[in-house]
């Protein structure tokens, strides 16, 4: 662990570190994992470094698409290069069907397709739970300008088909996600730039045939096999063929 850098900022999954020119961090991903706003917590171990392995290939083939984003290259097991961005603190959560919160404020049932993909705004305040917030919130508390809510929501709708492709063609539905996005300045202009991660615990995945949770879900609600079911994503996304060895010999 690269405990000589000079650390930015610590949350609750992962930490960012210095990076080595201006401009850009290390984003070092943790076993740790929360939920219910950390009032669950443990350390799964193995954790960081699968997310991070995922985390890679959905930015760094996100960018083959043209879908510009924060991640510049992977450093280790645990760490990443990434530009530095100002973040906008907004989660934009993308369903595709019915679960978790969307499931219990409508009362459907978990797993229904929705009529349309539907977006949803979040503000990024762990002391407030992560409250929802309208476009009015937004703009009239200046976290983001109407352009940005744009740009944030078509790069979450093209996202989302790209990733419901990708896990689709491995047997894995997409039920929802959560992004982030941040500005890139150049100069005086400044460009949304999509953040921080995309794994499982960022996502519901489902097993296309048997509907078996292969997500952060499993933690949530004590289903077992956390790490199991992490491993079997990205093994069938094709990376970490040598996970599973790994992880046994222990990893920090
Ligand atoms: N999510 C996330 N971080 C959060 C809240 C939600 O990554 O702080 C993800 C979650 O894993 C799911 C999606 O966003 O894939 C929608 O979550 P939901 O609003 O249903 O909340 P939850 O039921 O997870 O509390």
């Amino acid at each position: 662990m690269s405990t000589r850098r000079k650390k930015i900022y610590e949350g609750k999954g992962k930490i960012l570190f210095e990076g080595p020119e201006p401009g850009t961090l290390i984003q070092y991903f943790k076993d740790d994992t929360t939920a219910f706003n950390s009032e669950k917590k443990a350390v799964l171990e193995g954790k960081g470094v699968i997310n991070n392995r995922i985390s890679e290939y959905f930015m760094t083939r996100l960018n083959t698409i043209g879908i510009q984003n924060h991640f510049i290259r992977r450093l280790n097991l645990r760490e990443q290069l990434i530009r530095e961005l100002e973040i906008i603190p907004l989660q934009v959560v993308v369903r595709n069907a019915a679960a978790g919160s969307l499931s219990n404020r409508f009362g459907l049932p978990e797993g229904q397709a929705l009529p349309r993909s539907i977006i949803e705004f979040y503000l990024k305040d762990d002391k407030l739970s992560n409250p929802m917030v309208t476009e009015e919130h937004i703009t009239a508390f200046n976290w983001a300008n109407t352009q940005e809510i744009d740009d944030m929501m078509a790069l979450s709708l093209r996202i989302n088909d790209f990733m419901s492709g990708a896990f689709g063609a491995v047997g894995i539905t997409l039920i929802d996600f959560k992004l982030e996005f941040g500005r890139l300045w150049e100069n005086d202009f400044s460009r949304v730039v999509l953040a921080d991660e995309i794994s499982p615990d960022t996502c519901r995945l489902w097993e296309s045939q048997t509907l078996e949770k292969m997500d952060k879900d499993r933690f949530r609600r004590d289903l077992g096999d956390v790490i199991e079911n992490y491993t079997e994503v990205a093994r069938r996304l094709g990376i970490m063929k040598e996970m599973p060895t790994v992880i046994q010999g222990g990893l920090h």
